[in-house]
Protein backbone atom coordinates (compact mmCIF):
# COMPACT_ATOMS: atom_id res chain seq x y z
CA UNK A 1 0.00 0.00 0.00
CA UNK A 2 1.19 3.39 -0.81
CA UNK A 3 1.88 5.74 2.26
CA UNK A 4 -0.05 9.25 2.18
CA UNK A 5 3.95 10.62 2.49
CA UNK A 6 5.18 8.68 -0.39
CA UNK A 7 2.21 9.62 -2.51
CA UNK A 8 2.81 13.57 -1.70
CA UNK A 9 6.37 13.11 -2.24
CA UNK A 10 6.20 11.51 -6.22
CA UNK A 11 3.33 14.30 -6.52
CA UNK A 12 6.22 16.87 -5.40
CA UNK A 13 8.72 15.02 -7.82
CA UNK A 14 6.37 14.72 -10.36
CA UNK A 15 5.64 18.78 -10.67
CA UNK A 16 9.35 19.45 -10.14
CA UNK A 17 10.37 17.58 -12.88
CA UNK A 18 7.06 19.18 -15.01
CA UNK A 19 8.94 22.42 -14.45
CA UNK A 20 12.32 21.72 -14.76
CA UNK A 21 11.36 20.16 -18.75
CA UNK A 22 9.17 23.43 -19.00
CA UNK A 23 12.28 25.49 -18.11
CA UNK A 24 15.03 23.61 -19.84
CA UNK A 25 12.58 23.16 -22.70
CA UNK A 26 13.31 20.91 -25.55
CA UNK A 27 13.38 23.63 -28.14
CA UNK A 28 14.72 26.93 -28.61
CA UNK A 29 13.51 30.14 -27.06
CA UNK A 30 12.38 31.72 -30.19
CA UNK A 31 11.72 35.88 -30.16
CA UNK A 32 9.36 37.60 -32.44
CA UNK A 33 9.71 41.22 -33.00
CA UNK A 34 6.56 42.43 -34.70
CA UNK A 35 6.68 45.60 -36.28
CA UNK A 36 2.56 46.45 -35.93
CA UNK A 37 -0.54 44.45 -36.10
CA UNK A 38 -2.81 47.20 -38.16
CA UNK A 39 -3.32 44.65 -40.98
CA UNK A 40 -5.17 41.46 -40.31
CA UNK A 41 -2.89 38.95 -41.33
CA UNK A 42 0.13 39.81 -38.82
CA UNK A 43 -2.21 38.04 -36.33
CA UNK A 44 -2.59 35.01 -38.59
CA UNK A 45 1.17 34.99 -39.08
CA UNK A 46 1.91 35.20 -35.12
CA UNK A 47 -0.53 32.43 -34.82
CA UNK A 48 1.42 30.20 -37.23
CA UNK A 49 4.50 30.90 -36.11
CA UNK A 50 3.73 30.33 -32.36
CA UNK A 51 1.81 27.39 -32.92
CA UNK A 52 4.76 25.50 -34.97
CA UNK A 53 7.32 27.02 -32.41
CA UNK A 54 5.93 24.97 -29.87
CA UNK A 55 5.22 21.94 -31.50
CA UNK A 56 9.05 22.07 -31.83
CA UNK A 57 9.39 22.28 -28.17
CA UNK A 58 10.37 25.69 -28.19
CA UNK A 59 9.08 28.95 -25.98
CA UNK A 60 7.44 31.58 -28.23
CA UNK A 61 8.61 34.94 -26.71
CA UNK A 62 7.52 38.21 -28.98
CA UNK A 63 7.19 42.20 -28.58
CA UNK A 64 4.92 44.54 -30.52
CA UNK A 65 6.97 47.26 -31.92
CA UNK A 66 3.58 49.76 -32.21
CA UNK A 67 5.21 51.10 -35.44
CA UNK A 68 8.14 52.44 -34.01
CA UNK A 69 11.63 51.78 -34.82
CA UNK A 70 13.53 52.58 -31.63
CA UNK A 71 11.23 50.44 -30.00
CA UNK A 72 12.29 47.50 -32.20
CA UNK A 73 15.61 48.77 -31.55
CA UNK A 74 14.94 47.74 -27.86
CA UNK A 75 12.45 45.40 -28.73
CA UNK A 76 14.98 43.09 -30.13
CA UNK A 77 17.40 43.58 -27.29
CA UNK A 78 14.64 42.35 -24.71
CA UNK A 79 14.31 39.38 -26.33
CA UNK A 80 17.40 38.43 -26.58
CA UNK A 81 17.98 38.92 -22.69
CA UNK A 82 14.55 36.77 -22.69
CA UNK A 83 17.40 33.94 -23.88
CA UNK A 84 16.04 34.31 -27.58
CA UNK A 85 18.67 31.76 -29.71
CA UNK A 86 16.54 32.89 -32.75
CA UNK A 87 15.07 36.02 -33.65
CA UNK A 88 12.01 36.37 -36.35
CA UNK A 89 11.86 39.81 -37.06
CA UNK A 90 9.35 41.66 -39.07
CA UNK A 91 10.93 45.24 -39.83
CA UNK A 92 8.99 48.23 -39.45
CA UNK A 93 12.20 50.07 -40.82
CA UNK A 94 14.53 47.93 -43.22
CA UNK A 95 17.47 50.13 -42.43
CA UNK A 96 16.72 51.47 -38.66
CA UNK A 97 16.63 47.94 -37.48
CA UNK A 98 20.07 46.93 -39.17
CA UNK A 99 22.09 47.72 -35.99
CA UNK A 100 19.73 45.57 -33.16
CA UNK A 101 20.45 42.65 -36.13
CA UNK A 102 24.09 43.26 -36.53
CA UNK A 103 24.34 42.83 -32.84
CA UNK A 104 21.92 39.87 -32.93
CA UNK A 105 24.01 37.69 -35.56
CA UNK A 106 27.46 38.86 -33.81
CA UNK A 107 26.15 37.38 -30.38
CA UNK A 108 25.52 34.10 -32.77
CA UNK A 109 22.18 34.35 -32.40
CA UNK A 110 19.96 33.47 -35.57
CA UNK A 111 17.56 35.82 -37.58
CA UNK A 112 15.23 34.91 -39.81
CA UNK A 113 14.04 38.49 -41.88
CA UNK A 114 10.63 37.42 -41.87
CA UNK A 115 8.32 38.58 -45.28
CA UNK A 116 10.58 42.00 -45.50
CA UNK A 117 14.18 42.23 -46.60
CA UNK A 118 16.77 42.75 -43.89
CA UNK A 119 19.49 42.76 -46.30
CA UNK A 120 22.41 41.41 -43.91
CA UNK A 121 24.03 38.04 -45.68
CA UNK A 122 23.90 36.74 -42.11
CA UNK A 123 19.93 37.07 -41.55
CA UNK A 124 17.75 34.39 -43.56
CA UNK A 125 15.28 35.79 -45.77
CA UNK A 126 11.92 34.22 -45.80
CA UNK A 127 9.24 36.03 -47.94
CA UNK A 128 6.29 35.35 -50.80
CA UNK A 129 7.66 36.65 -53.49
CA UNK A 130 6.98 40.03 -53.62
CA UNK A 131 8.16 41.17 -57.10
CA UNK A 132 5.51 38.47 -58.63
CA UNK A 133 2.53 40.18 -56.39
CA UNK A 134 3.37 43.15 -58.08
CA UNK A 135 2.98 41.79 -61.65
CA UNK A 136 0.03 39.56 -60.41
CA UNK A 137 -1.68 42.67 -59.13
CA UNK A 138 -0.85 44.60 -62.52
CA UNK A 139 -2.07 41.61 -64.64
CA UNK A 140 -5.18 41.45 -63.33
CA UNK A 141 -5.63 45.41 -63.65
CA UNK A 142 -4.23 45.15 -66.95
CA UNK A 143 -6.89 43.02 -68.85
CA UNK A 144 -9.46 45.10 -67.36
CA UNK A 145 -7.78 48.53 -68.37
CA UNK A 146 -5.54 47.98 -71.05
CA UNK A 147 -5.49 51.60 -71.45
CA UNK A 148 -5.94 54.78 -69.59
CA UNK A 149 -4.17 56.88 -66.54
CA UNK A 150 -2.88 54.79 -63.86
CA UNK A 151 -2.54 55.74 -60.17
CA UNK A 152 0.04 54.03 -58.46
CA UNK A 153 -0.70 53.67 -54.12
CA UNK A 154 2.36 52.39 -53.41
CA UNK A 155 3.66 50.95 -50.27
CA UNK A 156 5.49 52.74 -47.07
CA UNK A 157 8.34 53.96 -48.53
CA UNK A 158 10.93 52.23 -44.96
CA UNK A 159 9.34 48.68 -46.49
CA UNK A 160 11.80 47.19 -49.52
CA UNK A 161 8.32 45.41 -50.30
CA UNK A 162 7.12 48.74 -51.62
CA UNK A 163 9.27 48.66 -54.39
CA UNK A 164 9.54 45.25 -55.04
CA UNK A 165 5.60 45.20 -55.67
CA UNK A 166 6.25 48.28 -57.82
CA UNK A 167 8.92 46.90 -59.55
CA UNK A 168 6.62 43.42 -60.54
CA UNK A 169 3.66 45.89 -61.55
CA UNK A 170 5.60 47.91 -63.99
CA UNK A 171 7.46 45.11 -65.43
CA UNK A 172 4.24 44.05 -66.80
CA UNK A 173 3.09 47.67 -67.46
CA UNK A 174 6.22 48.42 -69.46
CA UNK A 175 4.75 47.78 -72.85
CA UNK A 176 1.56 49.76 -72.33
CA UNK A 177 3.77 52.35 -71.13
CA UNK A 178 6.21 52.58 -74.05
CA UNK A 179 3.21 52.29 -76.63
CA UNK A 180 1.55 55.21 -74.91
CA UNK A 181 -1.17 53.33 -73.62
CA UNK A 182 -1.01 53.68 -70.49
CA UNK A 183 -0.16 57.24 -68.41
CA UNK A 184 1.29 57.15 -65.10
CA UNK A 185 -1.00 59.78 -63.40
CA UNK A 186 0.89 59.85 -59.90
CA UNK A 187 2.54 57.77 -57.55
CA UNK A 188 3.09 57.75 -53.81
CA UNK A 189 4.72 55.71 -51.09
CA UNK A 190 1.88 55.43 -48.30
CA UNK A 191 3.69 56.14 -45.15
CA UNK A 192 3.31 53.73 -42.37
CA UNK A 193 1.23 51.52 -44.88
CA UNK A 194 -1.73 53.34 -43.29
CA UNK A 195 -5.25 53.49 -45.23
CA UNK A 196 -5.76 56.94 -44.13
CA UNK A 197 -2.42 58.17 -45.86
CA UNK A 198 -3.67 56.38 -49.09
CA UNK A 199 -6.81 57.84 -49.17
CA UNK A 200 -5.26 61.10 -49.20
CA UNK A 201 -2.85 60.43 -51.74
CA UNK A 202 -5.89 58.71 -53.96
CA UNK A 203 -7.62 62.55 -53.76
CA UNK A 204 -4.56 64.05 -54.66
CA UNK A 205 -4.17 62.25 -58.16
CA UNK A 206 -8.03 62.54 -58.29
CA UNK A 207 -7.96 66.39 -58.03
CA UNK A 208 -4.60 66.73 -60.40
CA UNK A 209 -6.10 64.46 -63.01
CA UNK A 210 -9.60 66.08 -62.97
CA UNK A 211 -10.88 62.67 -61.57
CA UNK A 212 -9.67 61.14 -64.89
CA UNK A 213 -8.27 57.86 -63.31
CA UNK A 214 -8.73 54.96 -64.99
CA UNK A 215 -7.03 52.35 -62.72
CA UNK A 216 -5.55 52.28 -59.18
CA UNK A 217 -2.41 49.92 -58.61
CA UNK A 218 -2.95 49.92 -54.71
CA UNK A 219 0.13 48.02 -52.72
CA UNK A 220 -2.28 46.24 -50.25
CA UNK A 221 -5.41 45.63 -48.92
CA UNK A 222 -5.40 48.54 -46.34
CA UNK A 223 -4.25 50.82 -48.74
CA UNK A 224 -7.24 49.61 -51.55
CA UNK A 225 -9.47 50.09 -48.68
CA UNK A 226 -8.26 53.65 -48.67
CA UNK A 227 -7.93 54.89 -52.22
CA UNK A 228 -11.49 52.93 -52.75
CA UNK A 229 -12.76 55.53 -49.85
CA UNK A 230 -11.24 58.49 -51.90
CA UNK A 231 -12.97 56.98 -55.17
CA UNK A 232 -15.94 56.09 -53.61
CA UNK A 233 -16.52 60.16 -52.60
CA UNK A 234 -16.27 60.63 -56.07
CA UNK A 235 -18.97 58.08 -57.28
CA UNK A 236 -16.02 56.33 -58.99
CA UNK A 237 -16.21 53.37 -56.36
CA UNK A 238 -16.65 49.81 -59.11
CA UNK A 239 -16.26 52.00 -62.13
CA UNK A 240 -12.42 51.64 -61.58
CA UNK A 241 -10.42 48.99 -61.24
CA UNK A 242 -8.22 48.81 -57.65
CA UNK A 243 -5.25 46.01 -57.25
CA UNK A 244 -4.52 45.16 -53.18
CA UNK A 245 -3.13 42.23 -51.61
CA UNK A 246 -3.49 39.88 -48.17
CA UNK A 247 -6.80 38.54 -49.10
CA UNK A 248 -8.29 40.60 -46.03
CA UNK A 249 -11.64 39.50 -44.79
CA UNK A 250 -12.76 43.35 -46.21
CA UNK A 251 -11.20 43.04 -49.72
CA UNK A 252 -12.17 39.65 -50.57
CA UNK A 253 -16.29 41.21 -49.88
CA UNK A 254 -14.83 44.61 -51.81
CA UNK A 255 -13.73 42.00 -54.84
CA UNK A 256 -17.19 39.78 -54.53
CA UNK A 257 -18.80 43.13 -54.40
CA UNK A 258 -17.29 44.51 -57.65
CA UNK A 259 -15.39 47.23 -55.64
CA UNK A 260 -11.62 45.88 -55.95
CA UNK A 261 -10.70 43.74 -58.85
CA UNK A 262 -7.62 41.77 -57.07
CA UNK A 263 -6.26 40.87 -54.02
CA UNK A 264 -3.58 38.73 -53.62
CA UNK A 265 -3.64 35.70 -51.78
CA UNK A 266 -0.46 35.27 -49.52
CA UNK A 267 -1.28 32.35 -46.48
CA UNK A 268 0.53 33.67 -43.76
CA UNK A 269 -0.41 30.30 -42.07
CA UNK A 270 2.04 28.65 -44.61
CA UNK A 271 4.92 31.25 -44.20
CA UNK A 272 4.67 31.66 -39.88
CA UNK A 273 4.93 28.01 -40.00
CA UNK A 274 8.05 28.00 -42.30
CA UNK A 275 9.60 30.46 -40.25
CA UNK A 276 9.46 29.02 -36.86
CA UNK A 277 10.83 25.61 -38.27
CA UNK A 278 13.87 27.37 -40.05
CA UNK A 279 14.48 29.61 -37.17
CA UNK A 280 14.53 26.16 -35.11
CA UNK A 281 16.84 24.26 -37.06
CA UNK A 282 19.01 27.75 -37.27
CA UNK A 283 19.20 27.77 -33.42
CA UNK A 284 19.80 23.99 -33.45
CA UNK A 285 23.47 24.85 -35.60
CA UNK A 286 21.87 24.73 -39.32
CA UNK A 287 23.87 26.83 -41.71
CA UNK A 288 21.40 28.75 -43.66
CA UNK A 289 22.28 27.04 -46.71
CA UNK A 290 21.19 24.02 -45.18
CA UNK A 291 17.58 24.62 -44.50
CA UNK A 292 15.80 23.39 -47.16
CA UNK A 293 14.63 25.24 -50.61
CA UNK A 294 16.99 27.91 -49.56
CA UNK A 295 18.39 29.69 -52.54
CA UNK A 296 21.39 32.54 -53.32
CA UNK A 297 19.39 35.57 -53.90
CA UNK A 298 21.35 39.02 -54.21
CA UNK A 299 18.76 41.47 -55.64
CA UNK A 300 18.12 43.35 -52.65
CA UNK A 301 19.14 47.22 -52.98
CA UNK A 302 22.30 46.59 -51.46
CA UNK A 303 23.04 43.75 -54.00
CA UNK A 304 24.03 41.73 -50.76
CA UNK A 305 24.64 37.92 -50.98
CA UNK A 306 21.52 36.60 -49.23
CA UNK A 307 20.10 33.31 -48.34
CA UNK A 308 16.39 33.39 -49.33
CA UNK A 309 13.20 30.79 -49.59
CA UNK A 310 10.11 32.75 -51.41
CA UNK A 311 6.27 31.31 -51.31
CA UNK A 312 4.20 31.85 -54.39
CA UNK A 313 1.20 34.22 -54.25
CA UNK A 314 -1.91 33.75 -55.89
CA UNK A 315 -3.77 36.10 -57.54
CA UNK A 316 -7.92 36.33 -56.12
CA UNK A 317 -10.79 37.57 -58.57
CA UNK A 318 -14.16 37.51 -58.31
CA UNK A 319 -13.20 34.58 -61.02
CA UNK A 320 -11.74 32.43 -58.16
CA UNK A 321 -12.88 33.40 -55.07
CA UNK A 322 -12.92 29.93 -54.20
CA UNK A 323 -9.67 29.54 -53.60
CA UNK A 324 -9.04 31.42 -50.46
CA UNK A 325 -12.63 29.45 -49.27
CA UNK A 326 -11.86 26.34 -50.11
CA UNK A 327 -8.02 27.40 -47.80
CA UNK A 328 -10.52 27.30 -45.13
CA UNK A 329 -9.02 31.28 -45.12
CA UNK A 330 -12.72 32.71 -44.62
CA UNK A 331 -16.05 31.07 -44.83
CA UNK A 332 -18.24 31.97 -47.80
CA UNK A 333 -20.93 34.06 -45.39
CA UNK A 334 -17.86 36.78 -44.72
CA UNK A 335 -16.68 36.40 -48.71
CA UNK A 336 -19.88 37.01 -50.02
CA UNK A 337 -21.60 39.27 -47.35
CA UNK A 338 -24.16 41.96 -48.91
CA UNK A 339 -23.66 40.43 -52.21
C1 LIG B 1 3.52 42.85 -46.50
C2 LIG B 1 2.06 42.98 -46.82
C3 LIG B 1 1.40 43.92 -45.81
C4 LIG B 1 2.19 45.22 -45.66
C5 LIG B 1 1.65 46.08 -44.55
C6 LIG B 1 4.16 44.20 -46.43
O1 LIG B 1 5.51 44.13 -46.16
O2 LIG B 1 4.16 42.04 -47.45
O3 LIG B 1 1.46 41.73 -46.79
O4 LIG B 1 0.12 44.25 -46.20
O5 LIG B 1 3.54 44.94 -45.41
O6 LIG B 1 1.77 45.43 -43.32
Amino acid sequence: MVSKKHALISLAALALSATAAFAQGKGPVVGVSWSNFQEERWKTDEAAIKAAVEKAGGTYVSADAQSSPAKQLTDIESLISRGAKALIILAQDADAVRPAVEKAVAEGIAVVGYDRLIEIPQAFYLTFDNVEVGRLQAREILKVKPEGNYAFIKGSGSDPNANFLFQGSMEVLKPAMDSGKIKNAGEAYTDGWLPANAQRNMEQFLTKNNNKIDAVIAANDGTAGGAIAALAAQGLSGSVPVSGQDADKAALNRVALGTQTVTVFKDARELGGKAAEIAVQLAGGKKLSEIQGAKPWSLGPKKQNMTALFLTPVAVTKDNLNVVIDAGWVTKDVVCQGV
